[in-house]
């Protein structure tokens, strides 16, 4: 075989999240579908909800339960429920994993390390071992060069306006100075890498932004997304991140006996946990906005051993009973709801994997931003490419744990479904557009598609490296 026709090599270390991980595993399956060569590297109860496919291998390192004091099988930052919890799991993915992972990957190196950005000792890895190292956190390009920005500019309380920055963009509260104390060196140290890989395509983003990003910080960025993409059967769609507890074939019947756009799915991600009288106003907002809905709340509510009394705390009396939509307890099949026909819009909290998935779909948005980079996705898919309307959240949380914010009343949710749901010029001119985007999604994915290219591009940025490193 010719040397330059050879399969690359490459290794994937997702970060222990949903929402890290599903992203980068949809994209390691990209380049296992041209034939590389794919190893993923997590732990055994991660790689069991991982989708299952022959393309890739999966190599596991037992999770250090014990010294960071989580249960056996707790693995993963969804199966925790606060912030404490979610801190033993970032030391134990980002500190204790570090040297089994190391010496596995010295003992039989690849040409390429993929890692998420919280790894950041990689960078040692790679360059002892000369082999370019990509760097990936779950966030749009979009996001990333607002950060970018607020890193180098100083802002003020209050509103503001992105500093120096391709489009006029107001950001109505300012960054809590934790998350920019725990997010900026990261950005930092990714800068050192040879490249950011982005689940979004190009055209999302948009060229300019990608012009931005690179003159302003000499740093390479690829668009390989949507990475949600790279599945095609209803299965495989159905089986990501975790096992729905409902059946997808449940779901699809009630969608299917509802009108087409006439359902609104209301989903907060994989780790967001509103307090009971939030929920309580969201039931109410979504009852008098009259639209039927699926809406996903965690696990633990409504189960048996929840009293009426509790129940009572977040959904109002006699709620259930009036059928008005169907409540998922726990895990959902996003994506297959999100592709029927009859799901007009989304309320969703603008973590960067539910906005694509919904741009995918076609699907406009509803915005709830609840913390990190939601508030400038929300920006993006309002003001800049106008694919969506705003509920009103102003106020960043540190986590998406630790929620501090004003109640957002249920009028406020009630008037923003309509404003999406309701017949009228602006919700068409949305629709439209959201359509648009999607088209131009599926096409990013095809064969000579702008993420196809740059994958194209990537794996031969790749193959340069090793093939003058082999001489
Ligand atoms: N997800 C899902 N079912 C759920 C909740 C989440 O399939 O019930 C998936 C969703 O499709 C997305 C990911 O989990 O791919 C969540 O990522 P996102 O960036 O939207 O939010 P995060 O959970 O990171 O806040």
């Amino acid at each position: 075989m010719d040397v330059k026709e050879r399969p690359l090599k490459l290794y994937f270390i997702p970060y222990l999240a949903a929402g890290h991980m599903i992203p980068l595993c949809d994209i390691a399956q990209f380049f296992a579908s041209r034939g590389h060569h794919v190893t993923i590297i997590t732990t055994p109860s991660n790689a069991e909800i991982l989708h299952q496919s022959k393309n890739f291998r999966v190599h596991t390192f037992d999770f250090p339960s014990e010294e960071v004091g989580l249960p056996d099988g707790v693995e993963n930052l969804s199966a925790v429920t606060d912030l404490e919890k979610s801190y033993r799991i970032y030391i134990a993915a980002t500190t204790l994993l570090r040297e089994p992972i190391e010496s596995f990957v010295e003992r039989d190196p690849p040409d390429c390390i993929v890692a998420d950005f919280l790894y950041c000792w990689v960078e040692d890895l790679a360059k002892k071992l000369r082999i370019p190292w990509l760097v990936f956190n779950g966030f749009s390009l979009f996001s990333i060069c607002a950060m970018e920005s607020v890193k180098k500019h100083r802002i003020g309380d209050g509103p503001f306006v992105i500093p120096d920055f391709p489009d006029h963009v107001t950001i109505k509260s300012t960054p809590p100075k934790d998350m920019r104390e725990f997010l900026e060196p990261l950005l930092t140290a990714a800068l050192k890498s040879n490249g950011f890989i982005i689940n979004n395509f190009a055209e999302l983003d948009g060229e300019e932004y990608l012009r931005h990003y690179e003159k302003t910080t000499g740093h390479k960025a690829w668009h390989l997304g949507p990475a949600s993409l790279v599945r095609r059967t209803e299965m495989e769609k159905a089986e990501r991140g975790q096992k729905s507890v409902v059946s997808t074939h449940e779901c699809l019947s009630w969608l299917d006996s509802k009108r087409v756009n006439s359902v609104v799915y209301v989903s907060f991600g994989s780790l967001c946990y509103f307090p009971d009288k939030q929920l309580y106003e969201i039931a109410c907002g979504m009852e008098a906005s009259g639209y039927e809905f699926i809406w996903v709340v965690p696990e633990k509510k409504g189960k048996e051993e929840e009293s009426e009394e509790e129940k009572e705390k977040w959904l109002p009396k006699g709620f259930e009973e009036r059928k008005k939509g169907m409540i998922i307890k726990g895990w959902a099949p996003q994506v297959v709801i999100l592709e029927h026909p009859a799901v007009g819009a989304f309320l969703t909290h603008c973590g960067w994997n539910s906005t694509v998935e919904a741009v995918s779909a076609g699907v406009p948005m509803i915005t709830w931003p609840v913390h990190s980079d939601q508030f400038y996705n929300e920006k993006l898919i309002t003001q800049v490419r106008g694919i969506g309307v705003e509920v009103g959240a102003e106020e960043w949380n540190l986590s998406a744990y630790f929620q501090t914010q004003k109640l957002l009343p249920r009028d406020r949710i009630e008037m923003a479904v309509r404003t999406l749901m309701d017949v009228s010029d602006q919700a068409l001119q949305i629709r439209r557009q959201a359509q648009n985007f999607s088209r131009i999604a599926r096409q990013a994915v095809q064969v000579a598609g702008s993420s196809y290219n740059n994958l194209t591009a990537l794996i031969h940025y790749v193959k340069r490296f090793r093939d003058s490193a082999e001489g």
